[in-house]
This record gives C-alpha cells, structure tokens and sequence, in this order.
C-alpha cells in the first residue's frame, strides 16, 4: 500500500470512528516474545519483576454501557444480572419463596418483606438503580426508605434526601448508623439514581476479627464512601460491633414500606490475594 493509500484508509476511519477493530499484537501467540523486562529489579512480595512479561495478563471484559433516564445500560460482559427487569427469579423472601414485589414494565417495587439474592457473595463490585416515591408529606426516615444490605448485613442507606434533612448517619448512602456520605448526591424523587459499590467481606482468623469490611460507594457518578470501614453490622440505635460469620452472604433489598423502585442489578464477584 503506498502513502497515499495509507493516508486515505486512516483518514476514512477516523471519520467513521474506526470500525474495524485492530488485530491482535502477534507477541501475544508466543510467551517467548511478550513484551517486558525480567533484568529489572523485583516488586516487593518478590514473585514479579517490574514490567515482568510473565504476570498474568488481565482478563478481558467487555464494558457495559452507562443508563439514561429513559433506558438502563447493559451490564460489563463478566457480570452475574440480578434483575435485568424480567423477573425475580435470582431473588427470594425470608422463607425461601419467590418475593411478592411487583414486577412491571421493567422495574421493581419494594413490596411486602425484603427480599434475598439466592446467591451469596463475598468481595463485589455491585451495580443498583432505583427511583424514589414522591413523599412529599413525609420527613426524615419516612420519606423512601429502603437499602441495600451487603452480605445480608451491611446496609447502604437507600433514601429519599432530595430536600429532606434526616440525622446525616442515615441519609442516602450512609453506612446507616456509623458514617454519613462525603455529599448530598441525591436526585429529585421519580428520576433514576445510581449506586456502584466495590465492598470487601471481613476477614476472620478463627473467632479474631483480621480486617473489617470495607466499602466504596459512588452516588450517581459522584464519590460518597472511600474505602471505609464497617465497625460491624449495621443496626438502629446501637453500636455496631464484629462477631465470627460466614466469608460470603447474600445482598439483600430492604422493604421499610415505601414503594422505591429499582432496576437494573448486576454484581461482579471480585479475586483478590488475601480472601479466605
Ligand atoms: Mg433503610
């Protein structure tokens, strides 16, 4: 292909926003050739040189797409859907039944007892949309209350604080009882909101509490907890504090009676080094 050829095929896909996907470095086919340094001195834990060719490669995953107000985004490739807006077959109430919540053109609305993932996890990254009521003559913890409950016990506060003052350990996002959210990310009652959660489970050494669960939560794209610590499963109106359980649990969607709506579930079970 000459330069101008060069130039004319280059030139059409940036126009049309590269339709053809790049091939595949070739160095990828022979481990003998991947591209790095093992002369380079070693990464603390002593496994891997730095730029090491030999580390694994990350898995690829295919991105989802972000949610409008009108629409829910698809879900990253690698994830486990909890509800797509079908049905609530990867859910069940305290006795093990299918839930009686409502499912309706599309969305799900808090009912009668909250309702259980038939699965359990450990460490996660956590998608959630849901929608609040419009309240307006209910205050502070009255005003749609729900949440999400990480391994069964660890709740994110799920309310409406758009204009509505509540004590700041219980609003929106708050790890309830024990940390308010860095902001008021709230949206009006009726518009879809977000939460992506990255949560790790405790870790327990027998009966000794070795790390407790963290959370990160973003709010609507906006950041309301790094990295924090949990002093132990939340509660109302007491101290929390750790005792022994599981390294998995299931997520749970509180009912507090009000009717707040969700869509769009998906979770991703996340590895790393130190889980039991
Ligand atoms: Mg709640």
């Amino acid at each position: 292909m000459n330069k101008t050829l060069v130039w004319l095929a280059l030139s059409a896909a940036a126009l049309t926003g590269c339709k053809t996907a790049p091939p595949q470095n070739p160095a990828a086919a022979n481990p003998a050739t991947l591209p790095g340094y093992t002369d380079t001195p070693m990464l603390p834990g002593g496994k891997w040189h730095v730029h090491d060719p030999n580390r694994p490669q990350p898995v690829v995953v295919t991105p989802g797409t972000f949610s409008s107000q009108k629409e829910p985004g698809i879900p990253p490739s690698d994830a486990i859907v909890l509800f797509n807006g079908q049905d609530l077959s990867a859910w069940r109430d305290d006795n093990g039944n299918a839930p009686k919540w409502e499912v309706k053109h599309g969305v799900m609305t808090v009912g009668k007892g909250q309702i259980t993932t038939r699965q359990e996890f450990g460490d996660i990254q956590l998608h959630v949309e849901w929608s609040e009521p419009y309240m307006p003559t209910n205050t502070s913890q009255a005003r749609g209350n729900s949440g999400v409950f990480l391994m069964g016990r660890f709740e994110i506060q799920v309310l409406d604080c758009f204009q509505n003052v509540t004590y700041p350990d219980g609003a929106t996002g708050a790890m309830y009882g024990q940390r308010p959210p860095l902001v008021n990310a709230c949206r009006q009652p009726g518009e879809w909101q977000t939460y992506d959660i990255v949560f790790t489970a405790p870790r327990f050494d027998g009966n000794e509490l070795k790390k407790p669960a963290h959370v990160t939560v973003f709010q609507n794209g906006v950041l309301i907890q790094n990295h924090e610590a949990f002093l132990g499963p939340t509660g109302h109106r007491q101290l929390a504090k750790y005792t022994p359980m599981p390294s998995t649990g299931p997520i749970s969607l509180q009912d507090h009676h009000d009717p707040v709506r969700y869509r769009n579930i998906w979770v991703r079970p996340l590895k790393f080094d130190d889980q039991p």
